[in-house]
């Protein structure tokens, strides 16, 4: 028996504090490592934080799967077999005999830290957490000896040291030719790529696993492309070229559907997820209106003239936006944010941010309304500033004057109208210039007197994915679409607490935030940690997301 065994045992039927002299390091066998980081004071509190390390070469994992993003794919290959694991080995019947968990990634494969590797000495390290048994307020020793001492060592052997390679393999190879795919878009002016064959539906709208009947995707032959990649393999399928891409057609027809591929497609998807290849260039924002939230200064004055109540929109701040006023905001907030593209869909957007039509141009006098609308400024926004648009638009044929090119959806099939459409296109009159966006230097992300009245400031936390609390408030993140695991928020929760450390240097936002990224490139989303026991939760938020959150807290205090 191992001496933790030993310990479990002895720490039998004692008050639940016990559990407390687990902490350590404990060797569990030849090829395993446990540390015990963090221990949990009772049986209701967050469960306790665990380290499994194993050498690499017992996994017989090739240190070379390991290179650049390999890295990424192999950590979330084994986090998903040691979810898996645990599943078979160490159930969890409640309370009695405790539990283990990891965290659960989604269809999105995103850097995380739930396994990392080490350098020096190389190891699998694997972040679990462990809820230790208990019998009212006292100590199971002897389930809690089978759950970290069996238990857990047939989860790590199941998961580590008897790995598919010929599966870890293919998701390492499928990482390299997603990402170099994306790096493709680039460098041949697009913004997306769909593959013939790619599955886009989801089974359910809170699913997002495949759906089983879709219809797969066909691309058009005149925005047909094929690329070589990393492993020699070829893709053919829809190349959306920059510039304003229109997607039409009838309701139902799947326009939606395809435009949160795109939404998507900043991320990789697992093997059998269906948009493998299913790419977008990595800072595309979904842009929609959101009214009710909070705006700090940002210069809406392209889209939006004198409000009535003569506020002055070009230093825009406000704790309830309408509809266009918080779409208006979004636009400019994500081109702060370095988008080149926005994906924009109807369902989603405030009519009158979008359209103006004649009747209503003619009925309401222009110095009566203070809004232009985006079709008067979307050819602006891409010959001025290089910025690209995705547009679902299938109520209004206006866009059909200012599109680069028009797609059709029927019945789930993609064709290119764009011929049909320029016969249709009536002249537009030149478009004013479309400005940069300012940058904003943060003053900081909690209100000024926060601490002062209450005992120690609380630092930002994530409730679920789309939500951030802190002492003074909560960030609302469910219009943030392109958040897509909980994890992330976590990341980003940790991210708001070090930029509240920063402020004050007359940065401005970009300037943090790049900074910041820098950082985590350079070191991984590790870095971020606040350090409390391991950092298991975290996984790789964008700079936009970032963006997003922050331009949603109440508290935010800018200036330019
Ligand atoms: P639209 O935006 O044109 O109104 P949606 O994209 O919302 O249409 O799609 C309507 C329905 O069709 C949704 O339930 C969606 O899941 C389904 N759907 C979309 N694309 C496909 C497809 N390729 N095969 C099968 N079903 C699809
Ligand atoms: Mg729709």
């Amino acid at each position: 028996m191992t001496s933790l065994a030993n310990k479990l045992q002895q720490l039998d039927g004692s008050g639940y504090g016990g559990y407390k002299r687990i902490a350590g390091t404990h060797r569990l066998n030849d090829n395993l490592e446990l540390s015990v980081d963090r221990v949990q004071s009772d049986p209701f509190a967050p469960p306790s934080l665990v380290q499994a390390r194993v050498p690499l070469a017992a996994t017989g994992i090739d240190p070379g799967l390991l290179e650049g993003v390999g890295a990424v794919a192999v950590s979330d290959y084994l986090t998903r077999r040691v979810h898996e694991a645990i599943r078979a080995h160490a159930p969890g019947g409640g309370k009695g005999s405790g539990a283990l968990s990891i965290d659960t990634p989604g269809q999105q494969v995103l850097e995380r830290t739930s396994v990392v590797f080490t350098q020096q000495a190389p190891q699998v390290v694997v972040r679990l957490e462990a809820a230790l048994p208990a019998q009212g307020r006292r100590i199971r020793g002897r389930a809690a000896r089978t759950l970290l001492t069996e238990a857990l060592p047939q989860v790590i052997d199941r998961a580590l040291l008897n790995t598919d390679h010929a599966a870890l393999e293919t998701a390492v190879v499928l990482m390299r030719d997603q990402t170099r795919l994306r790096k493709l878009l680039v460098e041949h002016d697009l913004v997306g790529f769909i593959a013939d064959g790619a599955v886009l539906p989801r089974a359910a709208g809170n699913s997002d696993l495949p759906a089983d009947q879709a219809v797969p995707f066909a691309s058009p032959a005149s925005l047909q492309r094929s690329f070589t990649l990393d492993s020699g393999v070829e893709v053919t399928g829809m190349a959306l070229p920059r510039g304003v891409s229109l997607i039409i057609g009838g309701g139902y027809h799947g326009k939606s559907t395809v435009l949160r591929a795109l939404e998507r497609g900043v991320y990789n998807h697992i093997g059998g997820d269906g948009r493998e290849f299913a790419v977008t260039v990595d800072d595309a924002v979904a842009l929609r209106a959101e009214d009710g939230r909070s705006v700090a200064d940002v210069d809406i004055s392209t889209f939006i003239g004198d409000l009535p109540g003569g506020s002055d929109t070009s230093r825009f701040s406000t704790t309830n936006a309408s509809g266009s006023t918080s779409q208006a905001a979004g636009l400019v907030e994500s081109l702060e944010a370095g988008a080149t593209t926005l994906l924009i869909d109807e369902d989603t957007s405030a009519t009158n941010f979008m359209i103006r039509d004649d009747r209503m141009r003619q009925l309401v006098p222009g110095d009566k309304e203070p809004i232009t609308p985006l079709l008067d400024r979307i050819r602006a926004l891409w010959e001025d500033q290089g910025v690209s648009t995705v547009l679902v638009a299938g109520g209004s044929g206006a866009f059909i004057d200012v599109a680069d090119r028009v797609l059709l959806l029927d019945h789930y099939r993609v064709s290119d109208v764009s011929e049909d459409a320029r016969d249709l296109a009536e002249p537009i009159a030149t478009q004013e210039a479309f400005p940069a966006p300012q940058h904003r230097v943060l003053q900081g992300l909690e209100p000024k007197d926060s601490g002062k009245h209450r005992g120690g400031k609380k630092s930002w936390q994530a409730k679920g994915l789309q939500s951030l609390r802190h002492s003074s408030g909560t960030i609302d993140l469910s219009a943030v679409q392109q958040l897509v695991d909980p994890s992330q928020t976590n990341s980003i929760a940790a991210i708001l607490k070090e930029l509240e450390q920063r402020t004050g240097t007359n940065q401005t936002l970009d300037e943090l935030v790049t900074e910041l990224f820098q950082q985590i490139n350079a070191d991984g989303v590790e870095t971020i940690s606040p350090h409390r026991g391991h950092p298991g939760r975290l996984a790789r938020p964008r700079p936009q997301e970032v963006f997003a959150a922050i331009n949603r807290n109440r508290s935010l205090r800018v200036h330019r």
